[in-house]
Order: C-alpha cells, then sequence, then structure tokens
C-alpha cells in the first residue's frame, strides 16, 4: 500500500479524496467508489501502486492517438479499478475487479523499471490506459517522472474524471490524452456510468487550457447516444470548446459485459456520425472499430490531400514532410508529427 496524493484528512479519521471529481468522503476502514483507495486510521492509502496488471507495447494509433507521434509504439501499463461503472466497459475484467470479484490482482514493477521496460522495447510513451489511469495516479505520477528523465512522452487514456487539482499536479508530466466523451446528454452518464458530464466537459477545457494535446473518443451505442441531435451537439462542443483541430474518433460498439443485448453500431451511423463532425467544422474525424480506408485516413483541412493512410492501426503511407503538408504547406496539428 501507498499512501495516496492528493486527499484531506477531516474529523473523526475520515478523509476526502481529491484526485476525481466524485470526491468520495470515506470513512475509517472504508474504501472510495473506485473501491482501490482505502482509509487506515485516517490516512488514504493505494492499494493498486504495486499491482500492475497489464504491460504491452501498442501501436500509438490503438490508443487511439492519430496525432502523436504517428508510426510509433507505446507502453500500455494498467492496474486494477475505476471510478466509472460503464455497463459496457471493454475491459471489465481489470476495471471492475476490485467491485466485482473482490480481488486486486497485479504485480509490484517500480517505476524506474516500467520505464526502462518502454525503452527497451523501443517505445516512445508511456500509455497509462486499459482502466483509467487517474485511480493509479501515484504509480502513474512516478512512472510519468521516470518516462521524462528518458525522454519519453506520457499519455492517458482517460474517462477525464479526474479533478482540475490532478491536472495541476501533473503539470509538465502528461503530454497527451484521448478522453472518451461517452453521451452528450446527462441521463446517460448518470444511468450508465454512474458519473456526471459536465465533469467531463470541464476537464476537457482545462486539458486545452495547460497544453495537452486532446484527442476524444465516442463509442456510437445504438440507441443510447446516437441520435443525430446529440451527435451534432457533442461535435459543436468540440469545435467550439476544444478546438477544430482536435480529433475526433467516433467508435463502433459490440455487445459486451452487461450490454449483451445491444446490436453492434451500425456502420452507416459511424459514417453519418463521422460527416456530421466534418460539417460542424472539425478537421479530423475518424471512425473506429470500423475497417474503412475513408474513416482512417488524416486529410488536410487546407487543401484535401491525403496525409496519413491507415489500414487498422498499421499506417500504410504517410505524405507529411516536416509536420506540413506537401501540398499547401498547412501544418499539421499534434506532437511529433
Ligand atoms: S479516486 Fe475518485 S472514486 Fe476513488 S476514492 Fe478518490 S474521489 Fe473516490
Amino acid at each position: 500500500m501507498k499512501e495516496a496524493l492528493l486527499y484531506d484528512k477531516l474529523e473523526k479519521n475520515q478523509v476526502k479524496c481529491r484526485l476525481c471529481r466524485h470526491g468520495c468522503r470515506i470513512r475509517d476502514g472504508k474504501r472510495g467508489i473506485c473501491f482501490v483507495r482505502e482509509n487506515h486510521g485516517g490516512i488514504l492509502y493505494s492499494l493498486v501502486y504495486d499491482k500492475v496488471i497489464s504491460a504491452n507495447v501498442d501501436p500509438i494509433e490503438k490508443k487511439p492517438l492519430f496525432h502523436v507521434q504517428p508510426g510509433s509504439r507505446s507502453f500500455s501499463i494498467a492496474t486494477p479499478g475505476c471510478n466509472f461503472r460503464c455497463s459496457f466497459c471493454q475491459n471489465y475484467t481489470i476495471s471492475q475487479m476490485a467491485r466485482d470479484v473482490g480481488r486486486i490482482e497485479g504485480e509490484a514493477v517500480a517505476p524506474a523499471r516500467l520505464a526502462e521496460l518502454a525503452v527497451a522495447r523501443k517505445c516512445t510513451s508511456i500509455a497509462y490506459t486499459y482502466t483509467e489511469p487517474t485511480i493509479y495516479y501515484e504509480l502513474a505520477r512516478d512512472t510519468m517522472a521516470e518516462a521524462k528523465k528518458r525522454g519519453l512522452l506520457n499519455v492517458f487514456v482517460t474517462n477525464g474524471y479526474m479533478t482540475r487539482d490532478m491536472l495541476d499536479d501533473s503539470k509538465g508530466l502528461l503530454d497527451a490524452v484521448n478522453v472518451d466523451l461517452k453521451a452528450f446528454n446527462d441521463h446517460f452518464y448518470k444511468k450508465y456510468c454512474k458519473a456526471r458530464r459536465a465533469g467531463v466537459m470541464d476537464t476537457l477545457r482545462y486539458m486545452k487550457q495547460l497544453g495537452i494535446w486532446v484527442e476524444v473518443t465516442t463509442l456510437l451505442i445504438p440507441g443510447l447516444n446516437d441520435n443525430t441531435d446529440e451527435v451534432k451537439a457533442m461535435a459543436d462542443f468540440i469545435r467550439r470548446d476544444l478546438g477544430p483541430e482536435t480529433p475526433w474518433h467516433v467508435s463502433r460498439f459490440f455487445p459486451n459485459y452487461l450490454e449483451t443485448r445491444i446490436p453492434p453500431t451500425d456502420a452507416q451511423a459511424l459514417v453519418t456520425a463521422r460527416q456530421i463532425g466534418l460539417d460542424a467544422g472539425l478537421s479530423y474525424v475518424y471512425t473506429g472499430n470500423l475497417p474503412w480506408a475513408d474513416g482512417e485516413k488524416t486529410v488536410c483541412p487546407g487543401c484535401a490531400h491525403v496525409l496519413i493512410q491507415r489500414s487498422g492501426y498499421t499506417i500504410t503511407r504517410n505524405n507529411i514532410k516536416d509536420g506540413r503538408c506537401p501540398k499547401c504547406g498547412h501544418a499539421v496539428e499534434g506532437i511529433g508529427i
């Protein structure tokens, strides 16, 4: 166990966690909503600092981050736990492990060792992913510091429910994020994620203020968040509040976890959502979990020249020269482009 960061001590050995927007008030001997932070005698502990459950090399396109070092390898780690309880979670066996089966599995791997492994495996970034990195922030923070010493980027794949305090604390360490904007109605967030939409929107805006590179992903779930008015409202929010250069990935849902009765997203719904995003003025809108060349390529917002062609997570052609479109000279936004 490791003493947690970002919490306040209260009367009667209670604590208030300031890591995510749930702001759990936790009595002595109890855990927070994420089930991986526990109060012992008025001190809050992380139960997952020494519980690395996944460590893989992934293409950075798998995060998905299409505008961060395209074609690079990202050392991808996770511990069990999540502060959301999404009924359609694709990684529920590890994200909900503590709550669903009452165990927290994983092994102790020192932050310096994680960074060394990333370098040894020819990765140029570390991705904190698969589950919610906010809830293992103590491990992520120490690993991010070790990564920086070795010249690596740090990227979070997150539900965006961390506090501004956490983001302030990670200044200079966190380079890029892919944030799930799961829907654009609060009912969905409350019913399916046990969270609130406004917190995610505030996080997204604040990340942009801090200069973190932001990409957004939305899993389109038939009948739950794929109404065209809602998709348009989401696209308008991204363009207006985050900027037209913010890549948006609209991704295909497949039945999973507690949502096995909903069919996979129809391919045409993804094509339509992408067009809504482009019509709203977003420069880069991609489709995910769908083999379709048009939805995977990066096109120059200046002259429509094809800049990057992809097949799944593989880059089949990259025409960008010195960070610019070779035809019209438009600077392509991102990191390490
Ligand atoms: S990280 Fe979030 S869910 Fe977990 S204890 Fe802290 S406030 Fe609660």
